[in-house]
């Protein structure tokens, strides 16, 4: 059996450079995509190591600027970004102190960073350069830069600015042109003209050209009517077969050798079918964001201990086998915090087998 781990100098824990551009290039040529898992705390972290050491797969481990901010602890103020940078290092420290146990690659990335928070992208290279002296390697496997809100020519030009800084180091940059549409930690576009949601081929290829001179690390977070969160179907229609048009595009343009040039993201995937993910594996994403399914998931593992165990957590002691009978191994946070990591777990075990990410080492 093909695996993975061939194409791959570190086979366990935490990977960067030349090994994260391996793997997206093994999962686009053997059809898979790996689950990017939003993660705030180490009992968020611990459910997604589980579900990929269990299902035998790569998986992405990621902290938006909220969740890296919630790391440091919701009680500290974040003006100028302060606690979504410690919360967003402290973050990659644990991930990869506990990463190698669990005997899978995992990709660390953080999420949408749009222009107001660039302060947090500077905090986090500032940190990655540090440990780049003394490692030889990023800390970060990867980032996003997330400027689709602003012109496209302003988009292009910041994220490639920036990728210029993160190029030396090897290290990812994820960059987003068009829209998701929904709301998604602070950033709210539920009220953005539906056009603005599906980006043009020609878009992608000006992305494409740009970067590409500076160097082969990058993938494309490309609008395709796709929506954070989860809403009632409404007037968006999903299209992954413009991605499909996008590869074409581009291949067409480059001359390029492969069918499939680019590396896609799909963001806002909550609530769509098993068919459109698949869909969207065929033209080359190679990533898939998962945020409010892995949240729902992780409140109805607690919510229903909860009301399962509801006369046994009123008082520290008695419950309905008896007035002294102590209640210490049911409000113990290691057993009610371990039921909503087993249902997220299981919720990306799910995402694993989708994305056709399941025995791929
Ligand atoms: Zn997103």
């Amino acid at each position: 059996m093909p695996s993975v781990l061939d194409v791959l100098e570190r086979k366990s824990g935490v990977i960067v450079g030349d090994d994260v551009l391996n793997l997206f290039k093994y999962a686009r040529e053997h059809g898979f995509a790996i689950p990017a898992c939003n993660v705030t705390s180490s009992s968020t972290v611990v459910a997604a190591l589980e579900a990929a050491r269990d299902k035998k797969s790569p998986i992405i481990i990621q902290m938006s600027n909220g969740g890296a901010a919630f790391f440091a602890g919701k009680g500290v103020g974040n003006k100028s970004q302060e606690a979504s940078i410690a919360g967003s290092i402290a973050g990659a420290h644990y991930i990869r102190s506990i990463a190698p146990i669990y005997g899978v690659p995992v990709v660390l990335h953080t999420d949408h960073c749009a222009k107001k928070l660039l302060p947090w992208l500077d905090g986090l290279l500032d940190e990655d350069e540090k440990y780049f002296k003394a490692h030889g390697e990023p800390l970060f496997s990867s980032h996003m830069v997330d400027l689709s809100e602003e012109t496209k020519e302003e988009n292009i030009a910041i994220t490639k600015k920036y990728f210029e800084r993160a190029a030396p180091m090897k290290q990812w940059l994820e960059m987003e042109i068009g829209i998701t549409g929904g709301e998604e930690d602070g950033v709210d576009n539920t009220g953005v003209d539906n056009s603005a949601l599906y980006t043009q081929p020609a878009d992608i290829l000006d992305v494409y050209n740009a970067l590409a001179p500076v160097g082969p690390y990058f993938s494309i977070a490309a609008g395709f009517g796709n929506v954070h969160g989860v809403y009632k179907p409404g007037n968006v229609k999903l299209q992954p077969g413009l991605l499909g048009k996008h590869q074409e595009h581009v291949a067409a343009a480059i001359s390029s050798k492969s069918d499939k040039p680019v590396f896609f993201v799909f963001h806002g995937g909550s609530g769509s079918t098993v068919g459109e993910y698949k869909e969207a594996i065929t033209h080359g994403v190679v990533k898939v964001n998962l945020d409010t399914d892995l949240q729902y998931a992780y409140l109805s593992g607690v919510r229903d201990y909860i009301l399962a165990k509801k006369d046994y957590i009123m008082t520290p002691v008695g419950n309905p086998d008896g007035e002294d009978k102590p209640n210490k191994k049911y409000f113990d946070p290691r057993v009610w915090v371990r039921e909503g990591e087993k249902a997220m777990s299981a919720r990306i075990s799910t995402a694993l087998d989708d994305f056709n990410a399941t025995g791929s080492i």
